[in-house]
């Protein structure tokens, strides 16, 4: 048995203990949760810092690994989609897989322990399979033109089999600007009939409203220039999210759905998307908005509006590195006023919610195997993340 102590022990859902010890196994299971002064000083292994449970990334593309650098950064989410879209060519498979293989590790190394991940293709399966985190794969699908549905789906069907036992896996629509309103439909009773959840980016620029409130602007010239026909497109005067949303159901409201980035969400958009939907995650990649948009979203008003915020990385086409730590730290640079150990809620609890995975991961519980991280070079006094701070994995 170890009986770890340090300065603080978060336990994920918000409470934190001060000086709180951590007895566990060597496996890393979770035997007691004790205060200070239950154990002899002699018995502990004392650190300076805080303990907390493994983090969860609710947003990642490990299939994008190999752009590490290759796109220019704060050029616009239209410029960047250009950049992505020919890449795959330019390199080959094992050149993927190293690079797979690379950012798998390097989450583990940053204490990651569950990843909410966006597959298009099987080339990561082989790399999750080695089973050193915990991956839900979301399939992801699109397609604006609505005569597509049948096939998107059928293409769908044949890569979420392949997704390794024992791992989450559903299909998400993109984004509501790529997704036609009858796929975003079929997709989300797929997931809702078979209880899976789903993912779907959401308000990454300007540019993604405009298009939905007026019909014009660089995605209505993104079409053109693809030579997509989509006259059968009326603007439906609304803001992205808010159609996204009404195209679901309403039974089927109920299916776990995170949305990613939310950069130019305002607080009506919070409100009317709460009111339709009663199961919403809000992930924030702020490193990689601003490594495309040099924007980041009001964090303050998902904190007044009280909802379920979660963390990603996004990918390394968009990053610099994959570290929820990064995460946190670029959040309360932004908005010190964000307690740390709310943050912690949202890198772990709040996550392995989002994925479904609050069983195993996101919180110290009895009997359970969470992942236990410690962040050292915290200021704890004003309990500010520095920018030297920086996270080990102990189990
Ligand atoms: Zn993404």
């Amino acid at each position: 048995m170890y009986k770890l102590q340090a300065n603080f022990l978060h336990l994920g859902d918000k409470e934190m203990i001060p000086n709180g010890i951590l007895v566990v196994d060597h496996w890393g299971e979770i035997r007691e949760i004790a205060h200070q002064g239950q154990y002899p000083s002699e018995e502990l292994t004392v650190y300076e810092g805080i303990l907390c449970p493994g983090f969860v990334n609710t947003h990642c593309h490990l299939e994008l690994s190999f752009m590490r650098g290759m796109v220019p950064e704060k050029t616009g989410l239209l410029d960047f989609i250009s950049h992505v879209i020919p890449s795959r060519e330019a390199v080959t498979e094992e050149e993927q897989l190293l690079a797979i293989a690379e950012a798998d590790q390097e989450m583990y190394k940053n204490g990651i322990v569950a990843v909410g991940d966006i597959s298009n293709t099987e080339t990561s399966f082989a790399i999750k399979a080695r089973r050193r985190i915990y991956y839900h794969n979301f399939i992801e699908l699109l397609s604006f033109s609505p005569q597509n549905v049948d096939k998107v789906i059928s293409e769908g069907v044949l890569l979420l089999v392949e997704v390794p036992n024992g791992f989450g896996a559903s299909f998400a629509p993109h984004a509501p600007y790529s997704v036609s309103p009858e796929l975003m439909q079929e997709i989300n009773t797929y997931n809702a009939q078979r209880g899976r959840r789903q993912s779907i980016h959401n308000q990454e620029c300007a540019a993604e409203n405009e298009f939905f409130q007026k019909g014009t602007g660089a995605f209505a010239e993104l079409y053109q220039k693809l030579g997509i026909d989509i006259s059968h497109f009326t603007p439906p005067q609304c803001n992205s999210l808010e159609f996204a949303l009404a195209q679901f159901d309403k039974e089927y409201q109920t299916v776990p759905t995170l949305l990613i980035h939310n950069t130019y969400t305002t607080a009506e958009d919070i409100e009317k998307a709460e009111a339709i939907h009663d199961e919403l995650y809000w992930c924030f990649c702020p490193n990689a908005n601003l490594y495309i948009e040099d924007r980041l979203p009001n964090f303050q008003l998902f904190r007044d509006a009280n909802v379920r915020i979660t963390v990603g990385t996004d990918s390394l086409a968009s990053n610099h590195q994959l570290c929820i730590l990064s995460e946190l730290k670029t959040i309360q640079q932004a908005d010190p006023t964000i307690p740390l150990e709310e943050l912690l809620t949202w890198a772990t609890w709040n996550g392995s919610n989002a994925l479904g995975t609050h069983y195993e991961f996101g919180r110290m519980e009895l009997g359970k195997r969470p992942g236990i991280l410690l962040i050292e070079d915290v200021d704890i006094e004003n309990m500010l993340l520095k920018a030297n701070s920086s996270v080990s994995r102990l189990f």
